[in-house]
């Protein structure tokens, strides 16, 4: 419901939610049934990671494993039939310190909301490599399933050792000729299941306690190859920064590089309001079975507030709690102004 608050003119939403991973969505169903009328804002990378994905093998309730791409889009028809509102738009500064929140969106305009639901998820982690900057997208990828394609019969490396590494590897094997994954310890952060796919696929290989320095290539070649360090004790940038005689340094031929490094989460635009961020830049949420944070009326969801599990299910399930919570708080809000008019909010 919108309605005029005391310290604005302007309409003002009850329930804003910013971003449409699979957190938001959850939220914006379970908001959109509480009457709420939420608003989704979709930024930039509109359905969030699971978009980039191809098989879900672990969400409950689909033992076939299913597409992410689908599953978000039935995500969102879900919230749209409940009434949940969908805008195109990205938050480019928040100003937090007094109710209702005011939002200034990148298209130019400006929002009210009297309780906010962050679920901006994480962007993918970039290495730092010499030449990433030119030539991210000309051979350098952050997602196999968008990029993979391109690859067909090229030698490629994808750099990373966890889940996301081995998926990547996993899914161009269907195109490249060779897949080798660099990671920077001899051991993988993967599941074990992911691992033994990666390990047990033939056109899979690994180098282990290496990490990659420098792409070579230029915008009108493409990625053409790859200046690698490594160390028999791992992390080999740090030591080669150092100067440690026992790094080795050695130049390869690759026809694309795919970074599976994790993520980062995207709390960019809270930087200057007074919810707290972690160090790692994760939205802090107050301890306990909550979304609330330090700041009345916002409340985080997914990937953005959560350093360790990371989970599609965990999301759509933090994206719930946060639309209870952000209702149960509306509710006592309400409560309070009919015992006291005159208190805003
Ligand atoms: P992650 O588990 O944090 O793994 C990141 C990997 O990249 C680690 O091996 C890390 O090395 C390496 N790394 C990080 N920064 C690096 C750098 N600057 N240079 C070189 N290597 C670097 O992230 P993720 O793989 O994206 O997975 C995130 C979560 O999503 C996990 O919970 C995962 O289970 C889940 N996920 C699941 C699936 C699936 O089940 N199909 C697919 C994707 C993701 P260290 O090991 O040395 O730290």
């Amino acid at each position: 419901m919108s309605e005029l608050s005391d310290a604005t003119d302007e309409p003002v939403r009850d329930v804003v939610i910013v971003g449409s991973g699979v957190a938001g969505l959850s939220a914006a169903v379970y908001a959109a049934r509480a009457d709420l009328d939420p608003l989704v804002l979709e930024g930039p990378e509109p359905g969030g990671q699971l978009t980039l994905t191809t098989d879900v093998e672990n969400y409950l309730g689909f033992p076939e494993g299913v597409d992410g791409m689908e599953l978000i889009q039935r995500g969102k028809d879900q919230a749209q039939a409940f009434g949940a509102e969908f805008s195109h738009d990205t938050v480019e500064n928040a100003t937090l310190s007094e109710r209702p929140f005011t939002l200034d969106l990148a298209a130019g305009d400006r929002l009210h909301a009297r309780a906010l639901i962050v679920a901006t998820g994480a962007s993918a982690r970039w290495v730092g490599a010499d030449g990433e900057d030119e030539l991210m997208g000309y051979g350098l990828s952050t997602c196999a399933t968008c990029d993979g394609a391109f690859h067909r019969g090229d030698d490629v490396l994808v750099i990373g050792g966890g889940d996301s590494a081995m998926e990547e590897a996993l899914f161009l094997s269907k195109f490249a000729d060779s897949i080798t994954v660099v990671h920077r310890r001899d051991e993988l952060r993967a599941s074990d299941i992911m691992a033994e796919r990666a390990r047990e696929n033939p056109d899979i290989s690994f180098r282990w306690n290496t990490e990659l320095v420098e792409i070579r290539g230029s915008q009108e070649t493409g990625v053409t190859g790859a200046t690698l360090v490594s160390h028999p004790q791992g992390y080999p940038t740090d030591r080669w920064q150092d100067g440690d005689p026992d790094v080795a340094e050695e130049t390869v031929d690759a026809g694309g590089i795919f970074y599976g490094v994790g993520h980062v989460p995207n709390t960019d635009f809270l930087a200057d309001t007074p919810v707290p961020l972690a160090e790692s830049g994760h939205l802090e949420t107050l301890t306990g079975m909550t979304t609330e944070t330090a700041v009345e009326g916002v409340f985080g969801a997914g990937d953005v507030m959560d350093p360790d599990y990371r989970q599609a299910i965990t999301s759509a399930g933090t994206g719930s709690m946060a639309a209870l919570d952000a209702e149960a708080w509306l509710d006592a809000l309400d409560a309070e102004r009919t015992e006291d008019p005159l208190s805003a909010g």
